[in-house]
């Protein structure tokens, strides 16, 4: 590992209390089930931790990226130079209070959506059975339903860059569609505060959750490596074509492949990895498929999946000029 020394290590575990990964391969850690090897994957368990963990990388060079469950990330089949923090489940504390809900970003969004409906709350119904942790989601600005996780949150907080801890209002949280300030700002978000309505009916919470859940069962891909929605569904091409998957799917793409990288039959906005998919058979695809789009509409659509490189910069797949 040129980039991490035997001191550096160390350190990074006495931070982490031991909770440090090396030489992993991310074709059989990521959601996707591709990936080259990984160097150095630390888990933190609370924000001192991470705060610590960014100071020390900072003050000594390291590069780093933060991540969550992997669910909407295509790792280099080149694998990753640079530190991973993974925010999951050592960070998955929560708290109800009245109508707002405190909660550590590992946390698993199915698990945090079940935990509110349960409290009587309602508003986070559209997110059950999105597959993610919360820092994720808060990232991503995620949810279903044409909604995002940002019309719930008070407030967010983050380390910043050279390991400060700081709190983000919503309205500092820039959440436009799919996206936030965290997308680009290099900041780790560790806590979160959010608010709901109270509800009395659980009952009423739960049966749309299941509802929700079953559509989601009908709708999209199962038993299948994937990351979800490929492409975002931007409003000019929505209102003018319909959704990714119809436009894609109205260009033939259903069931087409490159490798074992394969456009599923069920939804045409998912990718499938049905055996060893490699990074440069997704990106080949997302390529292929964003210029005969592009060609049919004259829109340009978005990857919603990032890309995370060799050297651990997280991008957009569309942005990637390789391939
Ligand atoms: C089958 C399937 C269905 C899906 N359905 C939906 C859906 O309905 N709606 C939807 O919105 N998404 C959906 N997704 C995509 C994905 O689940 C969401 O984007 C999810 O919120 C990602 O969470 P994650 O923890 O896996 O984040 P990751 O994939 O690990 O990371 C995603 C981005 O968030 C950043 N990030 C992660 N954690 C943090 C943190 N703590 N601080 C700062 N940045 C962070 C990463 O750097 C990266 O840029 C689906 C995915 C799959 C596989």
């Amino acid at each position: 590992m040129e980039f991490l020394k035997d001191q550096n290590l160390k350190e990074l575990n006495r931070i982490c209390k031991d909770n440090v990964l090396t030489k992993v391969l991310l074709a059989k850690f990521s959601r996707w089930k591709i990936g080259g090897i990984a160097d150095c994957i630390v888990r933190p368990g609370n924000t001192k931790e991470v705060a610590a963990l960014i100071a020390y990388l900072n003050t000594n060079n390291i590069p780093y990226l933060v991540i969550g469950s992997t669910s909407n990330l295509l790792f280099a089949d080149e694998g990753v130079r640079a530190v991973i923090l993974q925010v999951g489940n050592r960070m998955s504390d929560y708290m109800v209070t009245k109508d707002s809900v405190w909660v550590e970003a590992g946390k698993w969004v199915p698990g945090f959506a079940r935990n509110v409906a349960q409290a009587g709350l309602s508003g986070v119904e559209h997110t059950a059975g999105i597959p993610g942790t919360l820092g994720g989601l808060i990232c991503m600005n995620g949810g279903s339903q044409r909604k995002g996780i940002g019309s719930n949150i008070k407030s967010v907080t983050a380390v910043s860059p050279t390991g400060k801890i700081q709190t983000f209002r919503n309205g500092e949280c820039l959440f436009k569609y799919r996206a936030s300030a965290f997308q680009n700002n290099g900041y780790v978000i560790t806590e979160a505060e959010l608010e709901f309505n109270q509800r009395k009916d659980y009952a009423g919470i739960r049966d749309e959750m299941l509802k929700i859940l079953r559509e989601r069962r009908v709708k999209f891909p199962q038993n299948m490596p994937n990351c979800g929605s490929t492409f975002i569904s931007n409003p000019d091409i929505y209102n003018k074509y319909g959704p990714p998957g119809a436009v894609i799917e109205e260009l033939g793409y259903k069931g087409y492949k490159k490798g074992d990288a394969v456009i599923s039959k069920e939804h045409a906005n998912f990718i499938n990895n049905v055996g060893n998919a490699k990074a440069s058979d997704v990106l080949w695809l997302i390529k292929n498929i964003q210029k005969d789009v592009y060609q049919k509409t004259g829109f340009k659509m978005e990857a919603e999946v990032k890309y995370v490189n060799p050297m651990g910069k997280v991008i957009p797949a569309t942005n990637v000029s390789k391939n």
